[in-house]
């Protein structure tokens, strides 16, 4: 028995493989199965309306978030800490912290881009 999540967007590399179309927002949802047990994420491309899936189950998002970026958020947030004038305050911890999520959120993003390739699932009709 299949069962599927609606369509949500959050923060991911996507590149349509049958139009070429590629985002940094694209919808996807998770599908799971009971028989065979198996989970899988779609993605779906807002021009041509296929569905894909990435290429290769080794490297996902959340693998990728937690081998680069939690590193780099932490990285980050203690070297802003370290480099901002004056003692460790709010505003000083608001700023790396801030900084630390957007350089960890566009490093995923880059390593998303150099790694991720993503296959048409079902039939597609081009
Ligand atoms: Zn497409």
């Amino acid at each position: 028995m299949r069962q599927t999540t609606n369509f949500r967007k959050t923060w991911c590399w996507f590149r349509c493989p049958r139009c070429g179309h590629s985002t940094l927002r694209a919808p996807w949802r998770v599908e799971t199965s009971t028989n065979p047990p198996q989970v899988e994420v779609r993605y779906l491309c807002q021009t041509c309306s296929g569905e894909s899936k990435l290429q290769g189950t080794v490297l996902n998002p959340g693998v990728l978030m937690v081998l680069a970026g939690i590193p780099l958020f932490v990285f980050t947030l203690c070297g802003l800490g370290y480099l901002l004038p004056g003692g460790l305050g709010l505003l000083q911890w608001l700023v790396a912290t801030v900084g630390g999520a957007i350089v960890a959120q566009s490093g995923v993003l880059l390593i998303e881009s150099l790694t991720f390739r993503f296959v048409l699932v079902g039939g597609g009709d081009a």
